[in-house]
């Protein structure tokens, strides 16, 4: 989509700190990082919102999970604890409507979230 950001950055439009990038999925830090290991990871293709996804998506919203899994443990972060998180729409507090996966670790993670 050409005015999404996360399209934009997939394109090298906009500049990330990329992580990880194959067909399927690109992982980069988060600009405002929450914890300090904070990285998304996003389908290369378009998909606006985990809310509107379906069937077809869900070998795709798997491997979102497992790439975020293997990038923790990667930094030495798997076994102290890590948490996914995709937020869904407005209320959830999704801000770019391209599906991404929040991987956060570094700190103890409080919960509930607010
Ligand atoms: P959401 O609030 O939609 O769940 O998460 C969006 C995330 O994208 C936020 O954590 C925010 O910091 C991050 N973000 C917003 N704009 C940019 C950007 O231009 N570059 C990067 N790397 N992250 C961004
Ligand atoms: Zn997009």
């Amino acid at each position: 989509m050409s005015d999404c950001l996360f399209c934009k950055i997939r394109d090298g439009q906009i500049p990330a700190a990329i992580i990880f990038r194959d067909d399927d999925v690109l992982a980069f830090k988060d600009i405002n990082p929450k914890a300090p290991f904070h990285q998304l990871v996003i389908p290369t293709r378009h998909l606006a919102s985990l809310a509107t996804a379906d069937e077809t998506d869900a070998a795709l919203l798997g491997k979102l999970m497992l790439v975020g899994a293997r990038l923790a443990r990667e930094s030495g972060l798997a076994e102290g604890g890590f948490r996914v998180v995709m937020n869904a729409g407005a209320d959830a507090g999704q801000s770019v409507l391209h599906v991404h996966l929040h991987v956060l670790a570094g700190r103890v993670l409080a919960w509930p979230p607010g």
